[in-house]
């Protein structure tokens, strides 16, 4: 029986890059996983899918609407798409052997199997072929992630009718596309297929879009999605879909109550959400208690209910993030080894990586009114940022929230061109503190849209130059 100090269940970006730290800091480590490649959702069918995606589908557009606009000559383009799905398929091959050799790299040991928690110490894995071996160690990290979360009455075939696992691999455009659910996955898969020549419709259940992000950048970013031609039915829901025709029927019918209506649609990608997974990971019987929402219940040092099991990632509260997850698995390893592992929750940027991009960090308006605290505002627009002018790409604006008495960065919020990038300018200055006239102050090359950054932050003063 092989005798580690860590078994890490599940190899997402939080397993896999807990077992990194982990062995960095001298433990010998096993990963466990089920599927045949290493990653998790993020690097096979989430995050790098999806931006591959996002990418060629971006630039088929640019080709077809922008070039001709700065005088470069090109005949309309045309779709190859098993090419383009086999550009994704290789950024995935890529991603993922790069984890297998980071594991041979710091002689981390791949457990091909489903990992089950036998109680302290002990995991079983039982591979493909049925074969079952025990393993010991002295701690356990249950990084097993997240899975679709399903509408009830509608099922997935992964066809017609998929979640976003089957509309990363559509096998033709579907002429049109019904997106359930509003939030950063539907409105990024939406885009890449109406990119491609989908007609999308967007049915939410509230009456927003992008749910737990700003408000204001949220409507700027619902018009600008309806000027690229999404449409939406927001305060709706959708109750059943019709499968007995040549296209869907899908039923909505407003949150609110009232009249249902029928929309027609090739394909209705479910994208409502995420939910933890625990499945036939032996939870119950080893003891490890899970919250209301069927995730592992965790302190502030990641340690469930049981000694020496620990979780991290999708699987346990927060946001559904791939470096919330990492960072968790970075904590989680450093307090095994006796340090002071920590995550920063109030500093986690979220990135909708459509054109423009949206990013966050910290708090929203809405947030700091709910808790009673005063703040200033300082906005910036890229129309008037002379980069973004140059480049006709001057959609969006920064926006950062202050403290109103001591001037600390609390949040910022930016739509616009690399907003995903931009981002960490305003996460790094709030990771140490840092007041919007610090950032201010701070020297940014000319011309670059961060410069739109540094004009948000001289708003806070009211002391913006180009505006
Ligand atoms: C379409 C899409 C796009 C996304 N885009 C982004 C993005 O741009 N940025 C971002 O930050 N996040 C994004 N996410 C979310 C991101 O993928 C997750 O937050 C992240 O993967 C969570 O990491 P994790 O390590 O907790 O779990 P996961 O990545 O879900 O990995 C869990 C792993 O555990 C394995 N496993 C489960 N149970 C067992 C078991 N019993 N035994 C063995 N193995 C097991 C699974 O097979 C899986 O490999 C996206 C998600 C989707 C679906």
């Amino acid at each position: 029986m092989a005798n580690y100090d860590l078994v890490v269940i599940g190899t997402g970006p939080g397993g896999y890059v807990c077992a990194i730290r982990a062995a960095q800091l001298g433990m010998k480590v096993a990963v466990v996983e089920k599927n045949a490649t290493l990653g998790g959702t993020c690097l096979n069918v989430g995050c790098m899918p999806s931006k591959a995606l996002l990418h060629a589908s971006e630039l088929f557009e640019e080709a077809g609407h922008s070039f001709a606009k700065m005088g470069i000559k090109v005949p309309a383009p045309e779709i190859d798409l098993p090419a383009m799905m086999n550009f994704k398929q290789q950024g995935i091959d890529g991603n993922v052997k790069g984890v297998e050799f980071l594991m041979k790299k710091n002689k981390i040991d791949v457990l091909q199997g489903k990992g089950k928690i036998l109680g302290t110490g002990k995991v079983q894995v039982t591979g493909n072929d049925g074969t079952a071996q025990t393993v010991e160690t002295k701690n356990i990290v249950i990084a097993t992630g997240s899975d679709i979360a399903r509408l009830k009455g509608i099922e997935i075939d992964e066809k017609r009718i998929v979640s976003s696992t089957g509309a990363l691999s559509l096998d033709k455009i579907p002429s049109s596309l019904l997106v359930v659910g509003a939030g950063v996955i539907g409105l990024e898969l939406g885009s890449v297929w109406r990119r491609l020549g989908a007609k999308v419709t967007v049915v939410e259940f509230l009456d927003r879009i992008l749910p737990g992000m700003d408000l204001e950048i949220a409507k700027q970013f619902q018009r600008i999605l309806e000027k690229q031609g999404f449409a939406f039915k927001l305060g709706a829901k959708v109750t059943g879909v019709d499968t007995s025709g040549a296209t869907l029927a899908a039923t909505i019918e407003p949150a609110a109550g009232g009249a249902a209506e029928k929309i027609e649609a090739d394909v209705v990608l479910v994208a409502i959400g995420r939910v933890p997974y625990t499945d036939g990971l032996g939870l119950q019987e080893a003891g490890v208690v899970l919250d209301n929402r069927g995730r592992v219940q965790i302190d502030h040092h990641f340690a469930t209910s049981v000694p020496g099991v620990y979780a991290i990632g999708d699987v346990v509260a927060g946001p559904m993030l791939a470096h919330k997850a990492e960072d968790e698995g970075v904590a989680v390893a450093e307090i095994l080894a006796g340090q002071a592992g920590h995550v920063n929750y109030d500093v986690i940027p979220g990135v909708v990586y459509t054109t423009p991009e949206v990013a966050s960090v910290g708090k929203t308006e809405d947030e700091l009114k709910q808790a009673g605290v005063a703040y200033t505002v300082g906005k910036f627009p890229f129309t008037a940022n002379g980069r973004s002018k140059v480049n006709q790409t001057t959609d969006g604006f920064v926006k950062i929230l202050a403290d109103a008495k001591t001037d600390r960065v609390l949040g910022a919020h930016i739509i616009g061109r690399e907003a995903g990038e931009l981002i960490h300018e305003a996460a790094v200055l709030m990771e140490f503190g840092g007041s919007a006239e610090d950032l201010a102050r701070t020297c940014h090359a000319h011309p670059t849209r961060s410069e739109a950054v540094k004009e948000a932050a001289l708003a806070v003063g009211k002391r913006a130059i180009h505006m």
